[in-house]
């Protein structure tokens, strides 16, 4: 399907903060501690936290 507007492959962040890109919370959306090439569900330390909580009150 050409005339198409792509996404470059070669993204470029446009943060201030230089350095690897960093993985996206799956809750919030807000960038976590991790890189973005590590597997698993990822959360902000925020989230983290709020996960920490949860589990420390089940039960
Ligand atoms: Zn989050």
């Amino acid at each position: 399907m050409p005339g198409t507007e792509e996404e470059q492959p070669n993204r470029t962040d446009e943060g201030a903060d230089s350095g690897p890109p960093r993985a996206d919370c799956v809750h919030c959306g807000e960038p976590t501690e991790y890189p973005a090439d590590r597997p698993g569900a990822l959360l902000c330390p925020h989230c983290e936290w709020l996960e920490a909580q949860r589990s420390a009150c089940s039960g």
